[in-house]
């Protein structure tokens, strides 16, 4: 035991155990990956790429009955309009203000420089974590007031309530303000904690991911709150009990700020209501 936590500690705290996997994508891709673009191509690319076999599993249904175990509410399944309506509103917020914000970006800020060093294992997934925690933070006041104040909940984040029972696509289906605070904090965020772009680009991915399987209304055996014990992590079906209850479970990821705030709540209550 004592040489296996040895063995964990050296190979996290290994500041070369990352080295040959940046030093390659430098050498390879340095000027992609140098462009203020790379960041925006990175999480827009993998947002639809990570939807995709939600999307499937949804359209797929009930033709697929091993998957429809492990649907939240099984009877409630976005129809083909819904699908649609929602890749719409996606399409509106990519054309005319993630592209208008990438070409600015593109424009305004010079090339980043890439670091020789690539972060130790240890630095990346403390970063990872940081980052999850204070846009976990950050989100659950926004999201809080949003639901608080009528004026802010109905001209922003109503359309996100559109759905009561969540689907991958439903996502991204925000209002452009809304889109535009969490993308802000998701660019902010690792500039404050000084994240390695390796970090940074990391959280992103992983952040995207869990945006994703909050709503994609499926609790499979591998989701986040399975894989992470104690309750500390929400994951879909917690999410989805806030599309259900609105005034329940504003954190994104975590589920601390909701029980310190008594906004908690556990699926027991979409079973009940069943
Ligand atoms: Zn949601
Ligand atoms: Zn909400």
């Amino acid at each position: 035991y004592k040489q296996l936590t040895e063995n964990l500690r050296a190979c996290l705290g290994n500041d070369s155990l990352l080295q040959p996997l940046w030093d390659s994508l430098r050498h390879n891709y340095r000027d992609y990956l140098r462009s203020p673009l790379f960041p925006v191509v990175l999480t827009v690319s993998s947002y639809f790429f990570l939807c995709l076999p939600f999307l499937v599993c949804d359209i797929m249904g009930e033709r697929w009955g091993w998957v429809q175990q492990f649907k939240i509410q099984p009877s409630r399944r976005p129809t083909a309009s819904t699908l649609l309506h929602c890749a719409g509103v996606t399409l509106y917020n990519h054309v005319f203000l993630v592209l208008p914000a990438s070409v600015a970006q593109w424009a305004w800020r010079p090339p980043v420089d890439l670091p020789d060093q690539a972060p130790s294992l240890l630095e990346l997934i403390a970063g990872v974590i940081g980052n999850l925690l204070l846009f976990d933070f950050q989100y659950f006041i926004w999201h809080l007031l949003h639901h608080k104040i009528r004026w802010l909940y109905m001209t922003f984040h109503a359309i996100h309530h559109n759905y009561s029972s969540p689907f991958a696509l439903a996502t991204q289906c925000l209002g452009g303000w809304e889109l535009v605070t969490v993308g802000f904090w998701t660019t902010l965020n690792p500039v404050i904690l000084r994240c390695h772009l390796l970090t940074t680009w990391t959280f992103m991915v992983l952040h995207v991911y869990v945006s994703i399987e909050d709503h994609c209304g499926y609790d499979f055996p591998w989701s986040t709150s399975r894989l992470i014990p104690f309750g500390i992590y929400g994951g879909p079906s917690k999410h989805d009990v806030h599309h259900q209850k609105p005034n329940s479970n504003f954190a994104p990821h975590f589920s601390h700020w909701d029980k310190l705030f008594g906004t908690h709540a556990d699926f027991s209550f979409s079973a009940a209501v069943k």
